[in-house]
């Protein structure tokens, strides 16, 4: 669980089987996709909602 990169809602991410915990915001409807690249190491990819842009863009 972690809070939205684009809006800071509370996110309830999920395991999708290949190493990567899949998120999307219920609020702005941005996904973000957390890839554990080792125990000291992960990255997170961030998709804006189709239509719309990261509000820092604005
Ligand atoms: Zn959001």
């Amino acid at each position: 669980m972690w809070h939205c990169f684009n809006c800071g809602n509370i996110v309830v991410g999920y395991m999708n089987g290949k190493g990567e915990i899949c998120g999307e915001c219920t609020r702005c409807g941005t996904c973000m996709v957390r890839v554990i690249k080792s125990k000291t190491h992960d990255t997170v990819n961030v998709y804006a909602p189709p239509g719309s842009t990261r509000y820092e863009d604005n």
